[in-house]
């Protein structure tokens, strides 16, 4: 069978699920490739196009789609649902994206809270183990970037960096780790391991603020360097999480700004991405005030 791939979002960041499917084809002996309607006509059809998207706000593939069948996935789609799960349990097939040299996966999915905001509860319910670090690392590389939604809310996520720790593997969880659940000695546990550079957290609220910052010091008194600390930064309110952003700042915590996008994909308000594009680029953010940034020509 003719398999070709679409990575909606473009090549940004290793697709899961689009590895899964490259590799479960693969050793069933069917030819996988990156699709291209240059390739194929009306007269000429792959057997079978798989199209997945994660963001809702990137645009649609725009051009002609010839196969015999089409198959949408991901968050972008508003289709929640796993993989088969033969596909889910395939190891991703990393050579369809050579230029990235670590692993991806999720030690457990889902969360135990249900903020406004995200979709992760609707998508993957309650927080439960998922898989290992062992069958998630790559033979060719000692790192390893978990995609895990509330890893520190889950005893086998917990054990699981325990293990990291000894480890002479590198890794970063990048939907950022619930400050929250950070006890001193989950703070160990932390210092023990190999970061691939940032421990990132999430400071969504103002009321999150006391907790990061008694994070961060449970985790600085573990022995974690303070270049480590970084935030998620949720705008909805600009003026709320302008103040947000300072004090993190302050907290010695480097703040990353995401403005609010509802399911619909529906575009931020031009001050919202003002405040982000401020806040994300470092030059700027550490040479002017979001007062004096004038991000057009007047
Ligand atoms: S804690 Fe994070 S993953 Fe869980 S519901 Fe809130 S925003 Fe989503």
């Amino acid at each position: 069978m003719k398999i070709e791939l679409i990575d909606v979002d473009g090549h940004n960041f290793p697709n899961l699920a689009l590895m899964k499917l490259s590799a479960y084809h693969k050793m069933n002996g069917d030819k996988v490739n990156w699709y291209s309607p240059l390739n194929y006509s009306l007269n000429k059809k792959a057997d079978i196009i798989y199209m997945s998207k994660v963001f809702t706000f990137t645009k649609d593939y725009e051009y002609p789609l010839y196969a015999e069948k089409i198959v949408k996935g991901g968050t972008g789609y508003k289709i929640y649902e796993d993989l088969p799960e033969e596909i889910e349990n395939t190891f991703p097939d990393y050579s369809i994206y050579p230029q990235y040299d670590f692993a991806i996966g999720f030690l457990t999915r889902g969360c135990i809270r249900s903020c406004p905001w995200c979709v992760v509860p609707k998508k993957e319910g309650y927080i439960k183990s998922a898989a290992t670090w062992q069958k998630t690392k790559r033979q060719d590389s000692n790192k390893i970037i978990f995609l895990d939604n509330n890893v520190l809310a889950c005893n086998h996520g917990i054990a699981q960096i325990e293990e990291l720790g000894y480890q002479n593997i590198h890794i970063d969880f990048n939907q950022g780790l619930d400050a929250r659940l950070i006890t001193k000695d989950i703070a160990k546990l932390l210092s023990k391991c190999k970061w691939i550079e940032y421990i990132r957290l999430a400071c969504d609220t103002s009321e999150m603020l006391p907790i990061i910052e008694q994070a961060v010091s449970y985790m600085k008194e573990a022995g974690i360097a303070k270049s480590r600390f970084w935030a998620y930064s949720l705008i909805q309110d600009v003026e709320e999480a302008h103040q947000r952003i300072l004090k993190l700042n302050e907290m010695g915590v480097k703040p990353f700004a995401q403005p609010y996008r509802d399911y619909e994909g529906g575009e931020p308000t031009q001050e919202q991405k003002d405040l982000a594009r401020w806040c994300n680029n470092k030059i700027i953010f550490n040479s002017c005030k979001f007062e004096d940034y004038k991000p057009r020509k007047l």
